[in-house]
């Protein structure tokens, strides 16, 4: 037993146990609770609707298809021509194109060419594949395995007059723009980008580029922040970094809220001497320190500032991302009118061992990869400090270990969540 004396005035980073500190089901209804959806649709080309998130359901006022079109290259006909054994011979009175359709009409014992795409002839409802039609002069023989009805589109089987098309709230992808073009759409409506604003704060903080003096680190947080947001598809405001000073800093907030519909800060949200943030937010917003029960990330605030909504995270590297992603992310699809706000989790199997001890949701950096039978499985990638920035670069994925596990064995399954980009 080890009965040294301890100081312990207040919890720590340290601690084990989850204390005082905010579950991320309750740090996320807080942040839901607060959250405004946008109410602006600007409108746009086609093309540029890519990855934007859609204002209003789109309903189709056509077909499609807008008729009733052969799906091969072959022979239209009419299917009680079949004879259900043996052979069937029909003349061909005509060729059908995509785009130039045949003028006339199918009647019993008459076959016309037709091209995949083309519409039906009047009174066909069948195409023979040409690869299953014998031909002679004007004249097909076909046999009896033929089906009633193949090979045949029919009009507004895609999508049909009156049927919505898109559902407001989807992040448009290329499916989706072509669906768009396919009902003839050639501008949309899309919510208007987030402005977001951001900034670094350290006194030690250096930009890339010039040297460091003792003591001194690069600032790589807004270089993560930038990636994470890029992919977002926001405004993207980069105010540079702060030092640790209050009226630099109360500068900073003042034209961050004046600009930006969402603020995100790095650093100086715990407990140390120079960690100002919350002093000035308080002072100028409305304003929840958290400490929450994650691993890494535990200091986080959130609230307002101004019309602008705030996040302050963590200062360590993977602590900003782990954040960002777990708690940005969802909010500024929410504020986008997103009905996806995460990506999807799920299980699988885990290589490696991982300590832990309950009280804390964490979020390992893991590697999805298929094994030599294909099938998936994720291993830790290296150590998982919160300031080891390269065992996220080799990661996919986050293994997200619930508050109650106490640990994995190897072969155990865990919950993965993949990194944006990453399926
Ligand atoms: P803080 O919360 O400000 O005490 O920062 C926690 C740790 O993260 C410290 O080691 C900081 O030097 C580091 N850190 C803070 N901001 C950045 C940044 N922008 N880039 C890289 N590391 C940072
Ligand atoms: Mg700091």
């Amino acid at each position: 037993m080890n009965n040294q004396p301890t100081i312990r005035n207040q919890a720590s980073c340290a601690d084990s146990g989850k204390g005082d500190l905010l579950s991320v089901e309750a740090a996320e209804q807080r942040i839901f609770s607060l959250l405004k959806p946008l109410d602006a649709t600007e409108y746009v080309d086609v093309r540029q609707a890519l990855g934007r998130t859609l204002s209003l359901d789109v309903t189709s006022n056509v077909n499609v298809p807008p008729h009733t079109n052969s799906a091969m290259d072959g022979y239209a006909i009419r299917a009680e021509d079949i004879l259900s054994d043996g052979f069937t011979s029909l003349t061909n009175i005509g060729t059908a194109f995509a785009g130039k359709p045949f003028g006339g009409r199918v009647a019993n014992g008459q076959c016309v060419r037709i091209m995949t795409g083309a519409k039906m002839p009047d009174g066909s409802d069948t195409v023979i594949m040409q690869e299953h039609a014998e031909v002679t002069e004007d004249t097909i023989r076909i046999d009896a395995g033929n089906r009633p009805g193949q090979n045949v589109r029919q009009a507004g089987e895609d999508l049909a007059i009156g049927d919505i098309a898109l559902t407001a709230g989807k992040r448009l992808t290329p499916a989706d723009i072509g669906l768009l073009a396919s009902i003839g759409r050639g501008e949309i409506g899309v919510v208007r980008r987030l402005r977001v604003a951001f900034f670094s704060t350290g006194d030690e903080l250096r930009p890339v580029g010039t040297p460091l003096a003792e003591g001194e680190i690069y600032d790589s947080n807004r270089y993560t922040l930038y990636g994470m947001l890029k992919r977002q598809d926001v405004e993207i405001i980069d105010m540079g970094a702060v030092s640790d000073d209050r009226n630099a800093m109360s500068a900073a907030f003042n034209q961050a809220a004046r600009v930006a519909d969402v603020v995100l800060t790095s650093g100086g949200v715990s407990v140390g001497d120079a960690d100002y943030v919350k002093e000035i937010v308080r002072a100028e917003g409305k304003v929840d320190f958290w400490r929450l029960a994650i691993k890494p990330g535990r200091p986080l605030a959130f609230g307002t500032l101004g019309d602008a909504v705030f996040f302050g995270l963590p200062g360590n590297p993977v602590a900003v991302m782990v954040t960002f992603y777990q708690f940005v992310q969802p909010a500024l699809r929410y504020l986008r009118g997103e009905t996806t706000l995460r990506p999807s989790r799920f299980r699988v199997p885990c290589a490696s061992a991982m300590k832990k001890r309950p009280g804390r949701t964490e979020y390992q950096r893991g590697l999805l990869q298929t094994d030599a039978d294909g099938n998936l499985q994720v291993s830790v990638t290296g150590r998982q400090g919160s300031g080891i920035l390269s065992s996220m670069s080799t990661a996919n994925c986050f293994i997200v270990l619930p508050e109650n596990s106490k640990g994995v064995a190897p072969g155990d399954t865990v919950l993965v969540e993949p990194f944006e980009g990453m399926v």
